[in-house]
């Protein structure tokens, strides 16, 4: 059963909680994480808390709480949700205020909702997915995980219009990453992917995949890359928390490679499936 947490209470995922003068609902002033748990067990449990901190600090948002307070509250969510294949979403604002830009003397507000994993459209990993390359119009600081997420939203918008997956984001000649996921590419064998600079978020999905690739032996080299780079690449794939690994067989409707999913997404999809 979907269940909710906000600052202590255990409430209805659903239930009408936030007054209007809540910062996160007036600003977006506030972090997030999302979180895949397999089995009753969250992956990458520390990875995300280490995130969450760290994009909370960026924004000087005190959350209060330690991260072994919040794995607590998460394990405790999820156990009373009775759910073994969930999502956990988290969120901190800076709390409840009268409409300010200036910081308030309040606490940071905590909310969770743990829910049934929404599944994705298995046939794209079967099929590999296509993505259209747009300007990547967000500010400089992608790493912190804010709720700020309209120059996201507005890109995986129009690249849904135009019939594509994922938006595939270019700031000044060079790739970033996804509007909500990771890429990577596969040339001659060597696996690519944009180095974690300010300019992208630094997946969880992202470490596991560099992880893996270091374990299968794959060369790895984090590197820039200009968007022609992907349409000469042997294979393309996109990670996140949600979508794990996803196969790119198309950009700005131009196939990929073979146009189908690769040997090697496919040999470090199966050693992801072995970890979670
Ligand atoms: N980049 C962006 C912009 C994202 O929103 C996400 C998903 N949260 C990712 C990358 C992938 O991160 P993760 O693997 O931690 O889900």
């Amino acid at each position: 059963m979907a269940i909710g947490y906000l600052n202590g209470k255990i409430i209805s995922s659903s239930d009408p909680v936030l007054p209007i003068d809540e910062r996160g609902h007036q600003f977006g002033d506030g972090v997030y994480e999302y979180i895949r748990v397999y089995n009753g067990r969250p992956f990458m449990m520390d990875e995300h808390m280490n995130r969450f901190f760290k994009s909370a600090e960026a924004i000087k948002l005190n959350l209060n709480h330690t991260p072994d307070e919040i794995k607590d509250i998460t394990a405790d969510l999820i156990g009373r949700s009775g759910l073994d294949d969930c999502d956990v979403y988290m969120q901190a604002t800076r709390g409840i205020a009268p409409r300010n830009h200036l910081f308030p003397n309040v606490p940071a507000s905590i909310s969770m909702t743990v829910k049934p994993f929404r599944a994705m459209d298995e046939t794209l990993r079967e099929n590999g997915a296509s993505v259209k390359l747009l300007p990547d119009e967000r500010w400089q600081n992608c790493w912190i995980k804010t709720l700020n997420l309209l120059p996201n939203l507005l890109a995986k918008q129009e690249a849904f219009e135009a019939g594509a997956f994922e938006a595939v984001l270019v700031r000044d000649g060079v790739v970033t990453e996804g509007s909500s996921s990771n890429i990577f590419l596969v040339k001659e064998g060597v696996l690519i992917t944009p180095p974690a600079t300010k300019h992208i978020l630094h997946g969880i999905t992202r470490i596991a995949v560099l992880d893996i690739a270091s374990e299968l032996g794959i060369s790895v080299d984090e590197r820039e890359f200009a968007p022609e780079v992907i349409l000469e690449a042997d294979e393309v794939f996109l990670t996140s928390t949600g979508i794990e690994i996803v196969p790119v067989t198309s950009a700005d409707e131009t196939k990929i490679g073979t146009g189908k999913p690769g040997a090697v997404t496919e040999k470090i999809y199966e050693a992801f499936m072995k970890r979670v």
